[in-house]
């Protein structure tokens, strides 16, 4: 998803992704992401890359599909994520002065070499800043049972005190036992 800075005109360029092509696939096979995260080459949404003085404006939103891994039972799950993107893509000039490149750390600027720019680059790179840390089937999940390995809670797990209980409270409830009455 190539585009020439320098084509476009005053009036803007808008985009519209309907999901059906996989503008993602030449950059997730450029960067693939983390192991475990399967990132959909085919997205939603619509951007605007408007010239703002000597800079462009890369607005819009984006829904992106990706499959995770749950963090605590491992479970392969698929969720949409929205994008909102807010960025300011800046030409590299002959005039950037080299601290300049510093800026291109920040999140929301964009600094590019040449008259071109991969919109799809952009866009995958926004879409790997959503990919959670700690990815959750659900915000309710059990987790795995330590001692037979299945689903807490669930009708597999018949092990005594292996209820469903919140994670955050099992080490709290240790630490009562230890306790002397
Ligand atoms: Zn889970
Ligand atoms: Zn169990």
């Amino acid at each position: 998803m190539k585009i020439n800075l320098e084509d476009i005109t005053d009036d803007g360029l808008h985009l519209s992704f309907d999901g059906t092509q996989d503008l993602l696939a030449k950059a997730l096979a450029e960067v693939p992401p983390s192991e475990g995260v399967v990132i959909d080459p085919a997205i939603k949404g619509d951007l605007d890359l408007i010239k703002t003085g000597d800079n462009f404006a890369l607005t819009g939103v984006i829904h992106a599909v990706m499959r995770l891994h749950c963090a605590r039972c491992v479970k392969e799950f698929t969720t949409r994520t929205k994008v909102e993107m807010d960025l300011v893509v800046r030409q590299r000039t002959p005039e950037t002065r080299p601290d300049d490149d510093a800026l291109q750390t920040e999140a929301s600027e964009i600094l590019v070499e040449g008259p071109e720019v991969d919109l799809a680059e952009i866009v995958y790179q926004e879409i790997l800043l959503e990919v959670p840390m700690q990815p959750l089937c659900s915000e309710s999940c059990p987790g795995l049972c330590p001692l037979c390995g299945a689903l807490k809670g669930s009708d597999e797990c018949k092990c005594p005190g292996e209820t469903a209980a919140d994670p955050r409270w099992e080490a709290l409830a240790r630490l009562r036992q230890k306790m002397p009455p």
